[in-house]
């Protein structure tokens, strides 16, 4: 029978009941100061674009759905994480499985394919029960680590604030996702941080995906990837 839930229930109750209970019932936050430039691509690897971030001295992190992984012998420069499909039958396990095959190592990070997305709470706790340190489908928001009945879920959320400018666009056309700001410059200029950018290969001739760099390097942001942010900010808490 289909599970709505995408997972196995009484398995996510005994999760929940090992995590240890915190006296404090709120969610950690991430106060950065640092100006700090994230660059994420969604669904394969695109070599093009991973060519010009190495060229000009960074790499960004690509989303891969395990269903289309092609490529043989990735640049091992390149950060690989997890794109989980629900509108898959196989669950989040089998989906780790096939990364594990196809890229040679556990992924440490995910985001959600379509942006689909059931609960924080249950969506938050299956990611963290199948050992993924931090993740990254929700948006416009700071990065946190959620409290369920005083308890903090082992893995960050690190929104994402920046889609495919100027392709999704709300005053022209429905997505399932958006950008927080009209102007992706404005976000730079206004200091926010960290800003998550997230912009599609298959869309990369019409959107201005090179822009993201150019304004990191003009406002001062460091440039860098999802495993070094995590490395820095959010290994630690
Ligand atoms: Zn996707």
């Amino acid at each position: 029978m289909f599970n709505t839930n995408f997972f196995d229930g009484d398995k996510l109750i005994e999760y929940m009941k090992s995590l240890p209970i915190t006296d404090e019932p709120e969610n950690i936050y991430l106060n950065l100061k640092d100006p700090v430039a994230i660059m994420t691509h969604d669904d394969y690897f695109d070599r093009e674009m991973h060519e010009y971030e190495k060229e000009n001295g960074f790499t960004s992190t690509f989303f891969l759905l395990t269903s289309q992984i092609k490529e043989k012998g990735f640049d091992s420069s390149a950060d690989l994480q997890l794109h989980y499909d629900m509108s898959r039958k196989e669950w989040i396990e089998s989906q780790i499985k096939e990364f594990k095959t196809n890229v040679k190592k556990m992924p440490m990070f995910n985001r959600n394919h379509r942006v689909f997305w059931r609960e924080n709470h249950l969506d938050l706790a299956n990611l963290a029960m199948h050992g993924i340190k931090a993740d990254c489908s929700l948006l416009n928001s700071k990065p946190f680590k959620l409290c369920v009945q005083n308890r903090i879920l082992p893995i960050w959320e690190v929104p994402y604030t920046i889609v495919d400018e100027p392709y999704v666009d709300i005053t022209k056309n429905v997505y399932c996702t958006y950008n927080v700001s009209s102007r992706m410059e404005d976000a730079f200029a206004k200091g926010q941080t960290p800003l998550v950018a997230l912009f599609h290969p298959y869309l990369k001739d019409k959107t201005y995906w090179k822009k993201f760099f150019e304004y990191a390097e003009k406002y001062n942001y460091k440039i860098m990837n999802m495993s070094e942010f995590y490395e820095k900010y959010l290994k630690e808490i």
